[in-house]
């Protein structure tokens, strides 16, 4: 049997509505929004999208803070870099402590 729906994918299902941009800006969204992503605390691949924003590892049952559709977004890696780098200044200037 050949693949009915080649190029378009799930956003097939919106049948030649709503323009193709927005089918196509879709399909991204529906994909990322409802893939399984990597769990940081238990290492298993079972963090889901609850609600806009919010995930939840479905083992672990970890509520984490993430992107609208995205688990991870560029903003997030950005503050986590932000964070390692003054947390490393802090102990630079005080050495003594721990
Ligand atoms: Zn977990």
């Amino acid at each position: 049997m050949s693949k009915r729906t080649k190029k378009v994918g799930i956003a097939g299902r919106y049948g030649n509505r709503y323009g193709a941009s927005l089918r196509k800006q879709m399909k991204r969204l529906d994909t990322t929004q409802h893939a399984k992503y990597l769990c940081t605390f238990c290492g298993k691949n079972t963090v889901k999208r609850v609600a806009s924003g919010i995930w939840e590892c479905r083992r672990c049952h970890k509520t984490i803070a993430g992107g609208a559709y995205v688990f991870g977004t560029p903003a997030a890696a950005t503050s986590r870099a932000t964070i390692r780098r003054l947390r490393a200044l802090e102990e630079e200037l005080k050495p003594s402590s721990s």
